[in-house]
């Protein structure tokens, strides 16, 4: 019998990719507004279908709104079909920005949440994180928390202006003082699509490694590290990542585009139940070939 963290099913699925050297992709689920209930689970769907068919772990991921738009008995149905899948899947709260969501979120039946300090300075970031990991452990909930501030905004998170590179030199001591159990860092990546110039102007690949090293060195693999903002960003990019300790990476937009198109050509002429099992269909071979890139394909 394992106890916790080790017993959390994130942190297993996470800590297999660092000690065999992959990454595991946290997909976001986003619901669509515009769309009838019934595609509320294409997401949740295609990710299982993807994971199972390439024998891959995936965490499936939700935002703030899905939680406040359908409330908790949307999440135990994720969970539910989650946990049930041939492979590990894990469901996770992405950007937990205020206080009253994450007390909201622990309650609710998730494997991890990433608490969103990044609206506090320094101090205010390290409190709020540290008070959600004690209150996580006490419910087997894992927590991942960004250091610094990244630029942009996505699905419902309000617009941040103005990034702040993680100091690698701080990591430990914010590790250290929060007992978060993975770091996302802000290297320059930007959330949403990338502003003129591209993931490869923000990103500066020889910076981001040279601050992954530097982070690698005060942290060692204790605390695997997240990478956000890959919309969209290259493959070459996303293996520079994961060489240098990336074993999370996020995945929103970019394997959910073809589906979105198809929705948007096809929603006139195709039957609803057409519709919906042909989308779930492109969506999931969209993050079959993203579980491929990442090097989880084939790894459970
Ligand atoms: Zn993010």
């Amino acid at each position: 019998m394992s106890f916790f963290p080790e017993s959390n099913r994130t942190w297993q699925i996470i800590h297999d990719a660092a000690k065999r050297n992959y990454a595991v992709g946290g997909y976001c689920v986003q619901v669509l507004k515009s769309a009838s209930s019934c595609y509320n689970t294409d997401g949740v769907l295609a990710v299982i279908r993807a994971a199972e068919r390439c024998r891959s772990s995936a965490l499936i991921q939700v935002f703030p709104w899905t939680l406040h738009f359908h409330g908790p008995p949307f999440i135990q149905y994720i969970a539910s079909a989650a946990h049930s899948a041939s492979v590990p899947i894990s469901v996770h709260l992405d950007h937990c920005l205020k206080p009253e969501d994450a007390k909201l979120a622990l309650e609710c039946a998730f494997d991890s949440i990433m608490v969103d300090g990044s609206m506090f300075d320094e101090e205010g970031n390290i409190e709020y994180v540290k008070n959600i990991v004690e209150k996580g452990r006490d419910k087997g909930i894992t927590i991942e928390a960004e250091l610094g501030r990244m630029e942009g905004g996505e699905d419902g998170l309000p617009n941040i202006e103005g990034s702040l590179l993680t100091d690698p030199h701080l990591a430990k001591e914010f590790v250290e003082k929060t007992g978060v159990h993975f770091l996302a860092p802000s290297f320059g990546n930007v959330h949403g699509p990338y502003p003129s110039g591209g993931a490869e102007k923000w990103w500066q690949l020889d910076r981001l490694v040279l601050q992954l090293e530097a982070i690698y060195k005060s942290l060692g693999s204790h605390t695997p590290l997240v990478l956000h903002g890959t919309h969209p960003c290259s493959e070459e990019m996303l293996r520079v990542g994961i060489e240098n300790g990336m074993r999370k990476v996020n995945q929103n937009r970019t394997v959910r585009k073809k589906y979105m198109e198809f929705l948007a050509g096809e929603s006139k002429s195709l039957e609803l139940t057409q519709l919906q099992e042909r989308g779930v269909q492109i969506y999931s071979e969209e993050i079959e070939a993203m579980m491929v890139v990442l090097g989880s394909a084939g790894k459970a």
